[in-house]
């Protein structure tokens, strides 16, 4: 059974980065949504039991192209935003800097943080229509800036790398407050990205 992510801050906690009405519709709807269909398109398929990851890393064995379809936008749309609402705090809390092994790779792969930000908000912003720029880690500890449409990520894409920090551009992400300034909503991303929990999953992703 997937469920969603719990947040651990309140629905406005995340002001005014991110206005309390777009967090009660994000979460409360849009990821509930993709979080239920998942569900059932899993039991449907008969991969109830799997993990999302191996779902989303397999899905040419889904021979049904409905269903593998599905599984693709739905365990694409849970998984993402899992990662995503994880990943932000409120901007009192939030680090604002890698730690440990992350900040080395980040240094050694990606030419220090700043680099590393622009490159995502640069993937972000130029996703032509819905999607998501993501920095993601091979097997190897190395560090990925790439950006997606619709709800596919490194693991659907078949990359075999992990994500580990997701910005979701799609414009029920930022349209009630920002409207279409995408960039405005990107820089504020930032403010609330919480690059200890990013640190964490990298440690997580290399085992
Ligand atoms: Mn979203």
């Amino acid at each position: 059974m997937f469920e969603q992510v719990k947040l651990t801050y309140d629905v406005n906690g995340l002001e005014p980065q991110i206005d309390q009405l777009t967090i009660e519709t994000h979460y409360g709807k849009h990821h509930a949504t993709y979080t239920k269909t998942f569900n059932e398109l899993a039991e449907k398929a008969g991969l109830a039991g799997k993990s999302a990851e191996e779902i989303l890393g397999s899905l040419d064995s889904v021979a049904d192209e409905t269903l593998r379809k599905g599984l693709r936008n739905q365990g694409g749309g849970y998984y993402n935003h899992n990662l995503y609402f994880s990943t932000l705090a409120p901007a009192t809390t939030a680090a604002k800097v890698p730690t440990g092994k992350l900040a080395e790779a980040i240094d050694r792969d990606l030419g220090g943080l700043e680099a590393a930000i622009d490159a995502l908000s640069k993937a972000a912003a130029g996703q032509f229509g819905s999607g998501w720029s993501f920095l993601s880690v091979d097997k190897d500890g190395k560090l990925y800036v790439t950006a997606s449409p619709n709800q596919d990520n490194p693991i659907s894409e078949g990359t075999g790398r992990t994500p580990i920090l997701a910005l979701d551009v799609w414009e029920h992400a930022y349209y009630l407050k920002y409207r279409n300034l995408r960039p405005d909503y990107i820089k504020a991303f930032w403010e609330i990205l919480d690059w200890k929990v990013v640190s964490d999953l990298y440690d997580k992703a290399l085992g």
